[in-house]
């Protein structure tokens, strides 16, 4: 589950503060300072005013998304993602970052126990805290589409909203991260044969999770950890950076990791 009043109290803060950003005619997202697409709709018709020769223009393709079969329910076992996990893997996703103040904590903990985690971004925050997106990868974590706003009203909005939000993550994530998500989480785990079919449209496997310590509520450290605690063999963990004061989460991890480990678990992405 999410809380969305706090995330929508920081998008009401947030928005507008950066202006990094723009969506051109077509509909994709462009950093600033990048040169917009060629659109083959409209290129034709405009002229050439200063035409560079041809090994001056270096095309980016944009990655096209490759369709994956479409599930009828999420994953939540690491080995439904990842049948070549080793047997004694367990996975931490984290979700509704990046946030400014608590995903490099997040981060450092995880390097600090040397730990792979699966990121579960939010467009939004990527489009506020791109630089972090950049850390997350460059720290060899994976990264997972969270969509564009987070409605945890996801599955009951109609297919073309269902599509955007879906879409228009996709896109930030490639944009700035450089990396394409390979796998999408619905927003409260609020999943529908519509989500789960636009997400495989988008080349992306739904991964659920196996044990949520409803980190975001922040119940207290002890009783997070004691949740996480349960976590064996093959299972997907739940917690968060994003969407409020994640501090609780973080004393939790501090503790839990070290513990799994001793178990003999190995922290894997997804
Ligand atoms: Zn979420």
């Amino acid at each position: 589950m999410d809380l969305p009043t706090d995330l929508s109290r920081r998008r009401a803060l947030g928005l507008g503060a950066l202006g990094a950003f723009s969506v051109s005619a077509t509909g994709s997202v462009l950093l600033r300072g990048d040169a917009p697409p060629a659109d083959p709709r409209i290129s034709s018709a405009l002229p050439v005013l200063s035409p560079r020769p041809a090994h001056a223009v270096k095309k980016r393709p944009k990655p096209k998304p490759k369709p994956v079969p479409a599930r009828r329910a999420p994953a939540f076992k690491i080995h439904d993602v990842r049948p070549d996990a080793p047997p004694r893997s367990i996975a931490l996703t984290i979700d509704d970052g990046p946030s400014r103040e608590w995903t490099p904590k997040v981060l450092a903990l995880l390097e600090r126990h040397d730990v792979q985690a699966t990121f579960c971004v939010i467009g939004q925050e990527v489009r506020r805290f791109p630089e972090l997106l950049r850390e997350i990868v460059a720290a060899g974590h994976q990264v997972a589409n969270h969509t564009m706003h987070h409605p945890v009203s996801l599955a009951r909005l109609p297919a073309r909203r269902i599509e955007a939000e879906i879409r228009d993550a996709h896109r930030y994530i490639q944009d700035v991260g450089g990396t394409t998500p390979k796998l999408f989480r619905a927003p409260g785990g609020n999943w529908s044969p519509a989500v789960m079919k636009t997400a495989a449209k988008h080349g992306m496997l739904p991964i659920d999770w196996d044990i949520d310590p409803r980190d975001w509520a922040r119940p207290g450290a002890t009783r997070i950890t004691r949740s996480l605690l349960r976590g064996k063999a093959g299972d997907i963990l739940l917690c968060h950076d994003g969407g409020g004061d994640r501090s609780q989460t973080l004393n939790s991890l501090r503790k839990v990791i070290p513990r799994l480990k001793d178990r003999g678990l190995e922290f894997i992405a997804l």
